[in-house]
């Protein structure tokens, strides 16, 4: 068995839903995720935001626009009378639904079911348009069978049971389609994987069903070396292992959600990126194996909070440390990044929830200083530190304050923190000294 995600782009105009009908139509038996058509999940988010702040005018527009484009979309698509009428009813049921909700009062479980509608829209859409076509798919609800528990973590054997229970009702389906991102939580409720999480969804689909392999179609031909939204002459790359594609993703590869690899690394089911609108492409395959050597990748994540912490008795004293993390522990708060000196200790984290109460605490016995609107560069490849190229990305120094830098906690990484507002010209600057220019002083 297969399981292909396809994103936002992929299915978000007729022509690009017609090139995943036909990379999908090949006889094989397949589950088929899909993401929200683009662009709907953030004008269901604007939805909400308005619902929020009590904007019914302004809710009200953006759903009357989003129904219609979604009117005019399936007009020109599902050309069959009947199916038509059929999808028309949906189609608006939803919108109908979402107006309803305007003037309601706005809670967590409101949000959740306005930006469930995307994935719920496309996959109702596209599995008629594929019984249009005379394709035998079945609509498996993700809402009947994916859940996630108190921690958020996938609850695998209740995936499991459901997953299979509904399969079984259609056996003779050649292609399965099921919503990305949606799920239930532990009490039933609607809920998702957070943005961007359909990829997330197909690889835990793929590790239930123990899949050959997962692969995540999306608008570009792979894995890059670097962020092609802010970097010209990136390169796909065409091998990843596990770990520098969990690496990279958790520090901001926007092409794979953080989590992606988590329930397929175990099994070694191996992940494929694909370009939908360039299917010959190579792509990445993500697998077990490591290629290659030196600076394979970079990445960066924003939103990062930067915290100096010095003992007030001017000596990093034994247990101070162990001090400082018990805190965090407290606040369930994860630790990027992190550095020491004699009498200081940096860190950052990018969950700032609980910071208030975090610095209150830690000020009891330290000196505090917080910095925000940090980024962190992350630079990601086999054995990195120990290649005669690494030392080409210090030239950064020489251009752009690094607040920290963390070398040597793994061989495979290197993590620099700097501001938000030097990313770009960092991420630039990094691609040069490193992959095009490599050795050379710019
Ligand atoms: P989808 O809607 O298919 O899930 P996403 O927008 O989530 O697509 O992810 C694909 C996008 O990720 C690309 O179009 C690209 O702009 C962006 N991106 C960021 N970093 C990378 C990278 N290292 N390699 C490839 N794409 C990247
Ligand atoms: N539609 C969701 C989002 O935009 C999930 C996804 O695209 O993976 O975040
Ligand atoms: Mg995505």
């Amino acid at each position: 068995m297969l399981v292909l995600k396809f994103g936002g782009t992929s299915v978000g105009t007729i022509e690009n839903m017609i090139n995943v009908k036909n990379i999908i139509n090949d006889g094989q038996k397949k589950v088929v995720v899909l993401s929200a058509m683009s662009g709907t999940t953030n004008a269901l988010v604007k939805i909400s935001e308005y619902i929020k702040n009590g904007n019914v005018d302004e809710a009200l527009i953006v759903i009357d626009a989003l129904r219609n484009n979604y009117n005019t979309t399936i007009k020109s698509f599902i050309t069959n009378q009947e199916l038509y009428k059929t999808v028309f009813v949906y189609v608006n049921d939803v919108f109908n639904t979402l107006e309803a909700l305007v003037n309601k009062r706005f809670d967590t479980l409101m949000y959740n079911q306005i930006v469930a509608q995307g994935e719920l829209l496309s996959t109702y859409i596209f599995s008629h348009y594929l019984q249009q076509e005379g394709i035998n798919a079945a609509l498996l609800p993700a809402l009947d069978f994916m859940r996630i528990d108190k921690t958020n973590e996938p609850d695998n054997f209740y995936i499991q049971q459901n997953l299979n229970r509904i399969m079984a009702e259609a056996p003779n389906a050649d292609i399965y389609i099921t919503q990305g991102f949606i799920s239930r939580d532990a009490e039933g409720s609607i809920a998702n994987l957070q943005r961007g999480g359909s990829d997330y969804t197909a690889t835990i689909i793929g590790a239930i069903l123990k899949a050959e392999e997962v692969q995540i179609w999306t608008d570009i031909d792979g894995f890059h070396n670097n962020d092609p939204r802010f970097v010209d002459n990136t390169k796909a790359i065409s091998n990843l292992s596990f770990d520098e594609s969990a690496e990279l993703a958790y520090f901001g590869a926007k092409i794979l959600h953080p989590q992606t690899v988590m329930p397929v690394r175990a099994l070694d089911i191996p992940v494929r990126l694909k370009n939908t609108m360039s299917p010959e492409s190579y792509g990445t395959l993500i697998t077990n194996q490591i290629h290659g050597e030196g600076i394979k990748a970079i990445a960066a994540k924003d939103g990062i909070t930067a915290i100096k912490i010095k003992s007030a008795r001017m000596l990093l004293a034994h247990g101070f440390l162990k001090k400082v993390f018990e805190i965090f522990e407290r606040y369930e708060t994860s630790i990027d990044m992190i550095t020491t000196s004699e009498i200081a200790v940096s860190l950052t984290i990018d969950d700032t929830t609980y910071l208030e109460a975090i610095v209150e605490e830690l000020n009891k016995f330290a000196v505090v200083e917080v910095d925000n609107f940090m980024s962190i560069v992350c630079l990601v490849g086999n054995e990195i530190i120990f290649h005669t190229d690494t030392p080409n990305l210090f030239q950064i120094l020489q251009d752009v304050s690094v607040r920290m830098i963390s070398y040597g906690g793994s061989n495979n990484n290197i993590s620099l923190l700097i501001n938000t507002s030097d990313k770009i010209e960092t991420l630039k600057k990094l691609q040069r000294y490193i992959f095009e220019n490599s050795g050379v002083l710019v």
